[in-house]
C-alpha cells in the first residue's frame, strides 16, 4: 500500500525519479569494478570522480576532500574514531544523533573524557559553554549543524572559531542541514563534515565524509586502497552516482523549495495552534530548518496519534525515526527541558519536495480531530 500523505522527510526521502534514471545503467550495464582495467570499469571510475565534484560543489569543498562512505552513521563514526588517538577529551552536545552519541559513549568506556554540552529550551547551544569546556586535552568538537528532531540550527561558524582559537578540530554532522541550508565548508572553516544521501532524495546506504586536506585521520575500515586508503571496500557505484545526481539537484533547487515549503510549514504551525488547545511547539523560537515542525499534543501519546493517522494514510514520526522503537522519550526533547509526559505526546512533522498545499490542508483537517478523539478517552485530559 502506498502512503498517500508523507510527512517524514527527516527520517528519509523518496529517491527522486531523475536520480533513479541516472543510477539505472550502473546496476547491470556498467556494473564493472571501478578498480579493473577495461573500458567500462574506467567509465565507472570516471563517474565516481564526477560525483565527487558534484558533492564538493554542494558544500563548496574540493573534490579531493570528499570520501564516500555507507551513510551518515559511518561518516560520523569515522570522523570521531579517526581522531580519537590524538588525545583524551572530546566535546559534543546532548542533542546529537545516536551515530555521534553512541560513538562517544564507546570511547568513554575506553577511557576518553567526553563533555556533553547542554542546550537551551529551543535546542540552541551557548558558545560560551564551549569556550568554558575546552582544555589543553581537547582534540575534537563535534556539534551537529541542524537537529533531526526539532530542526534547530546551531551557530556553527562561531563554534568553529572558538574550537580553532584553541587549536581543536571541528566536526559537524550536516546530514539534516544538507540540501536545506547553504553549506560552505570554506567559509565555515570546517575540518570534518558528514552527509547522507537518503536525506536529499538519493538512495540509502551511501554518504560522505568531507575532510579538509590539512587534517589527518585514521581509517575505520581496513582493506584495499579505495578512497585514498581511508575507506576500504569496492565502491557502491550506483549509490555514488545517485548521490551525485541528488547533490546536483538539491543544490539547484534548494532556494525554490525553501520559498515553497517555509510558508506551508508556518501555515501548518499556525493552524494547529489555533485548532488544538494545549499544544507546545518544540524548538520554535530558534533558527530552525524550514521543513521541520515538532509539536507536543499534551495529555495523549504520540504513538496513539500515529496509529490513528496511519488509518488515514498519513505518515509522520513521534520523535527520531531511529529511536522510535524505544519506549523512552526522545533525548532531544528531554535535553530542551521537556517533561517525560509532554515528550511522550510529541510529533515530528517534516515536509519535503513532494508535499503539496492539499497535503497540508488534509493534515490541518485530520490531526485536530484525532487529537480530540484521543483526549476524550485520555485519563490525563483535564477537560474530559
Ligand atoms: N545524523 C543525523 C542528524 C541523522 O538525522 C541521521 C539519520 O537519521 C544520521 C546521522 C544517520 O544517517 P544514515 O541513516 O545515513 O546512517
Amino acid at each position: 500500500m502506498k502512503i498517500k500523505y508523507y510527512f517524514d522527510y527527516n527520517a528519509t526521502t523518496p529517491v527522486d525519479p531523475r536520480v533513479v534514471e541516472e543510477m539505472t545503467p550502473f546496476f547491470s550495464e556498467i556494473f564493472h569494478n571501478p578498480s579493473s582495467f577495461y573500458r567500462l570499469a574506467g567509465e565507472a571510475r570516471y563517474r565516481i570522480e564526477q560525483c565527487r565534484v558534484k558533492v564538493a560543489e554542494l558544500i563548496n569543498g574540493r573534490p579531493d576532500e570528499i570520501y564516500f562512505t555507507s551513510g551518515g552513521t559511518e561518516s560520523d563514526t569515522m570522523a570521531i574514531m579517526g581522531v580519537a588517538n590524538k588525545g583524551n577529551h572530546i566535546i559534543t552536545s546532548s542533542i546529537e544523533h545516536p551515530a555521534v552519541l553512541h560513538t562517544c559513549k564507546y570511547l568513554e568506556k575506553k577511557g576518553c573524557r567526553i563533555t556533553y554540552l547542554p542546550v537551551d529550551h529551543n535546542g540552541l547551544l551557548d558558545p560560551d559553554e564551549l569556550k568554558k569546556n575546552i582544555t589543553s586535552e581537547t582534540i575534537l568538537v563535534s556539534i551537529m549543524h541542524a537537529n533531526n528532531e526539532i530542526g534547530t540550527i546551531q551557530p556553527i561558524k562561531e563554534l568553529v572559531e572558538i574550537a580553532h582559537q584553541n587549536g581543536v578540530l571541528f566536526h559537524t554532522d550536516a546530514v539534516q542541514a544538507a540540501g536545506k541550508i547553504l553549506l560552505d565548508v570554506k567559509d565555515l572553516d570546517i575540518d570534518l563534515l558528514s552527509l547522507s544521501s537518503h536525506k536529499i532524495y538519493g538512495p540509502k546506504g551511501v554518504g560522505v565524509l568531507y575532510k579538509k586536506r590539512s587534517v589527518d585521520i585514521e581509517p575505520l575500515i581496513f582493506g584495499g586502497d579505495h578512497e585514498k586508503g581511508l575507506r576500504a571496500g569496492t565502491e557502491n557505484v550506483p549509490g555514488i552516482v545517485g548521490l551525485g545526481k541528488a547533490a546536483e539537484l538539491v543544490l539547484a533547487e534548494r532556494e525554490i523549495e525553501e520559498k515553497r515549503l517555509r510558508p506551508l510549514r508556518d501555515k501548518l504551525q499556525r493552524e494547529l495552534m489555533e485548532r488544538i488547545p494545549d499544544i507546545l511547539i518544540n524548538g520554535g523560537r530558534a533558527p530552525r530548518l524550514y521543513n521541520t515542525l515538532n509539536i507536543s499534543i499534551r495529555f495523549i501519546e504520540g504513538e496513539s496519534i500515529l496509529a490513528l493517522l496511519d488509518q488515514d494514510q498519513i505518515a509522520l514520526s513521534s520523535g527520531s525515526a531511529c529511536s522510535s522503537k524505544s519506549p523512552d522519550p526522545s533525548h532531544v526533547l528531554l535535553a530542551i527541558g521537556m517533561s517525560h509526559e509532554d515528550a511522550h505526546g510529541s510529533l515530528r512533522i517534516s515536509l519535503g519536495k513532494f508535499n503539496t498545499d492539499d497535503d497540508i490542508d488534509v493534515l490541518i483537517d485530520i490531526l485536530p480531530r484525532v487529537a480530540e478523539k484521543l483526549r476524550k478517552i485520555s485519563p490525563f485530559w483535564p477537560d474530559r
